[in-house]
């Protein structure tokens, strides 16, 4: 039986569709991660993974944490110097990254390895949400995305192992 959703999981849950990404999106990139490795692996299978990943409460810390900044930067509502940072992107900034390592890190070493991979690559969504055009403000949720679909990939990769 599924537990009940909480406050915290049904927001984060929530605002991750509302700024435009689907579960389906981020289980397309652990598709894209994992396919190589596993050849029967299914879209089903890669869903399954992500909804465990945002399950967990560091991720969904990580989620609203990473979404709030975000939005605030988009309605230029956070004190200088740091809308500006946030609202450019600013490359040297690098607490995005850090945020989106807290999720990496759950499965160990090698969701390191997939979130450097992807965030090279930026396949799919990831490739609409470093889109700067849109007037949309994602610097935040980029590599949050890049880190869920590292850490279901990671995960997945584990329990192949142990099935094996
Ligand atoms: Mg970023």
């Amino acid at each position: 039986m599924k537990k009940k959703m909480d406050q915290v999981e049904s927001k984060a849950r929530k605002w991750l569709e509302e700024r435009g990404v689907s579960l389906q999106d981020i289980a397309d990139l652990v598709y894209y991660l994992q396919k190589k490795y596993h050849p029967n692996l299914t879209i089903e299978e890669c869903v399954e993974n992500v909804d465990r990943v945002i399950a967990k409460r560091e991720v969904q810390n990580a989620i609203l944490t990473g979404i709030q900044l975000d939005i605030l930067a988009e309605q230029n509502k956070l004190d200088e110097p740091l809308q500006s940072i946030l609202h450019s992107d600013e490359g040297l900034y690098g607490v995005d990254e850090i945020l989106a390592f807290s999720i990496v890190n759950i499965y160990g070493s090698i969701g390191f390895t997939n979130y450097g991979f992807i965030d090279k690559q930026k396949p799919g969504i990831l490739k609409n949400l470093n889109d700067k055009s849109t007037g949309k403000c994602h610097t935040f949720l980029d590599d949050i995305v890049g880190a869920i679909a590292a850490a279901a990939s990671s995960r997945l990769a584990h329990r192949a192992a142990n099935v094996e």
